[in-house]
């Protein structure tokens, strides 16, 4: 067994909505509890930005049914790095909102200053996650 961190950004599709988000959390927070799979999940700007962690083999299987997902599109991989402990762990899908979501934080992780994940390195996107998981506990 092999503990791997995945993090990938993704864009919304026009028609989402708050039910689709709820859904896509209950989904995740079911599935993920089975599989031992922890992580957290965070919406802005119309982008997410989601870290999975656990066992390789159930984290590739999620990320492949994720990336076929129709509620978002161009899933992009920042990270995929084997781990030596979680992140997350208390968290079967944490999720941050928009409104959770300040100017300072984005400004901190991001060399735009914009909300676009694509754009930040693999250590960025993990310690943004991070800090907006300080937010919700
Ligand atoms: P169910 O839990 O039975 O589905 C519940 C309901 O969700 C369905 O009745 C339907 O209303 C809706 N639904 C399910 N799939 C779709 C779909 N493809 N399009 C439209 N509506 C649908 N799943 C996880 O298990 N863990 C995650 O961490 C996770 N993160 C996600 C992050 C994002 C950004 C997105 C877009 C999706 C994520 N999903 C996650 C959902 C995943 O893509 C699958 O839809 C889900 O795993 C299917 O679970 P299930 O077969 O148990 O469906």
């Amino acid at each position: 067994m092999r503990l791997i961190r995945a993090i990938y950004a993704s864009t919304k599709m026009d028609a989402l909505n708050k039910d689709d988000i709820e859904n896509i959390l209950l989904s995740s927070r079911k599935n993920n509890a089975r599989a031992q799979i922890t992580g957290v999940l965070c919406f802005s700007h119309n982008h997410f930005l989601q870290c999975l962690e656990g066992d390789r083999t159930f984290v590739n299987d999620l990320y492949n049914r994720i990336a076929g997902d129709k509620r978002h599109v161009n899933p992009f991989i920042i990270d995929y790095t084997e781990i030596s402990e979680r992140s997350f762990s208390s968290w079967a899908m944490g999720f941050v909102p928009d409104t959770e979501i300040s100017r300072e934080l984005i400004l901190k992780y991001s060399p735009t200053g914009r909300f676009d994940p694509t754009e930040m390195s693999a250590a960025s996107a993990l310690g943004f996650l991070k800090a907006l998981t300080k937010t919700i506990e």
